[in-house]
């Protein structure tokens, strides 16, 4: 018997032992399938690549067997499990990572992001793994990279290639935000009790940017998911759009494909497309030529006409709006900056922003950019002002609250995604993180937490 076999038993009676000191059995209902070979362990955290420092998370961390090594790597981290009966154990056996005792699937991820750019990992519990990857994946997601052990068929299916059984809506619907890499088989005999299954180490990384070309989220999903419904059926008959054959022909591929025949790349084309755009949204997110602005003086009175460029690179007092949206729950809403905005690129910034253009007014501007960036109309209300400085860009703002539940429209060129987010929430990422924000942005919330507007 070799050495690592040899540590591997040992972890096996001492997981036997914590157990039986608990008084608890391992349960089936909780995925409890605990793995027991060190080394595997140990290599598992080395893919999830924490540096010293940095943030993780840890999804059923169960009896500790990743925790250990996570810990060494980062005392920056916390343990998310559900099991009542491990919780004191854990506290007692690391007192310094933070604990939630919680179902992860009730987790507000959005908790998350004050800390930066989080590495998140988990032997997951199989019942609730499709559920937890897209609780952790789905936009705005905090996870800076995910490492997951799965059951063997569903990372089989996140990693799928098209034409294949395991090809599906959860392929497309995770792919296109994360670039999923199957690390390693990992034979059922290293958990104790032993799964019936074999499982899979995932690895889960931001697609780089421009690596696919972006597209509206909403309808992506809808059209993959009506695809994938009956995956038998032609994508004729399960999308019934109405331009289909010149759709079909212009993302290349016959009329009578299925849903499993088209690529990530065919399913973002024809989704651009079905949505009435070409795809080509860096062009048209910096074409902004044509753009004439009131220039004013600092008592916000015109003096004259600039374009837009000769605006921002002399510095002259200019006009915009900013939209704050709440939803029924007090929330904020706020939208990350697609990467090719010129200014503060992926940034979070106000629910909605636009300059004011010469001739308009603040107040005729406001819906407008509603419109245009979030798809809706809502009442509007001037809320507060900022004076033109440095921090605005040489904006005079004008801060109009509206109230929306949403679901909202984001055009893609414009917007990467955008969440609602709790004013506590938002405050304490603000104060850690200031850096994550469009310096507009901070300035209208320095506004109206002085003038206490934003607890509505
Ligand atoms: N990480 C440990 C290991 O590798 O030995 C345990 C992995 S075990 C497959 C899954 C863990 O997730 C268990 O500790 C279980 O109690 C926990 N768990 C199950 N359902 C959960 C949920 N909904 N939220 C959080 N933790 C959960």
């Amino acid at each position: 018997m070799g050495p690592a076999s040899t540590r591997s038993n040992v972890k096996l009676s001492e997981i036997a032992s914590t157990l039986a000191s608990l008084g608890a059995k391992p349960t089936q209902s909780l995925g409890q399938n605990f793995l027991h070979d060190q080394n595997l362990a140990k290599w598992i955290v080395e893919q999830v690549g924490i540096e010293a420092g940095q943030p993780w998370l840890e999804i059923g961390p169960g009896l500790g067997a990743l925790t250990e090594y996570a810990q060494e790597r980062s005392e920056n981290g916390t343990l998310l499990e559900k099991d009542d009966r491990i919780i004191d154990w854990l506290r007692g056996r690391f007192p310094k990572l933070g604990l939630i005792h919680g179902d992860a699937l009730d987790y507000d991820v959005r908790e998350l992001f004050w800390r930066g750019p989080v590495r998140v990992f988990g032997n997951l519990p199989y019942y609730v793994s499709s559920q937890l990857l897209f609780r952790f994946g789905e936009e705005p997601s905090p996870a800076s990279s995910m490492v997951f052990t799965l059951q063997r068929e569903l990372a089989e299916r996140l990693c799928a290639s098209p034409r294949t059984k395991a090809y599906g809506a959860l392929t497309l619907l995770l792919g296109r935000r994360w670039k999923p890499e199957l690390v390693r088989i990992l034979p059922a005999r290293l958990f104790t009790p032993v799964p019936r299954v074999d499982s899979a180490v995932v690895r889960l990384t931001p697609r780089e940017d421009g690596s696919l070309d972006e597209c509206d989220d909403r309808l992506f999903r809808n059209l993959v998911k009506r695809g994938f419904a009956q995956r038998r059926k032609q994508l004729r008959k399960n999308l019934d759009l109405e331009r289909w054959p010149e759709i079909a022909a212009a993302i290349g591929v016959p009329g009578t494909a299925r849903a499993e025949e088209l690529s990530l790349p065919q399913w973002i084309a024809l989704t651009n497309l079905a949505g009435g755009c070409t795809g080509d949204h860096s062009a048209k997110a910096q074409d902004t030529t044509g753009e004439i602005f009131d220039i004013v003086d600092q008592h916000d009175r015109v003096t004259g006409q600039a374009p837009r460029g000769e605006a921002h690179s002399r510095k002259l007092r200019h006009r915009a709006v900013h939209i704050f949206v709440f939803n029924n729950r007090g929330e904020l809403f706020l939208q990350k900056r697609s990467l090719w905005k010129d200014t503060h690129p992926r940034a979070w910034d106000s629910s909605a922003s636009g300059h004011v253009n010469s001739g308009d007014t603040y107040t005729s501007t406001a819906p407008r950019e509603l419109l245009e960036e979030l798809g809706v109309s809502a009442d509007l209300q001037e809320i507060g002002g900022v004076e033109a400085c440095e921090g605005t860009g040489w904006e005079f703002v004008k801060i109009f609250h509206a109230r929306h539940n949403g679901p909202f429209r984001l055009p893609p060129a414009e917007i990467e995604c955008g969440g609602f987010f709790t004013i506590e929430q938002l405050s304490r990422w603000i104060a850690a993180r200031p850096q994550d924000f469009a310096t507009g942005f901070l300035e209208c919330w320095k506004t109206l937490d002085a003038s206490h507007q934003l607890l509505h």
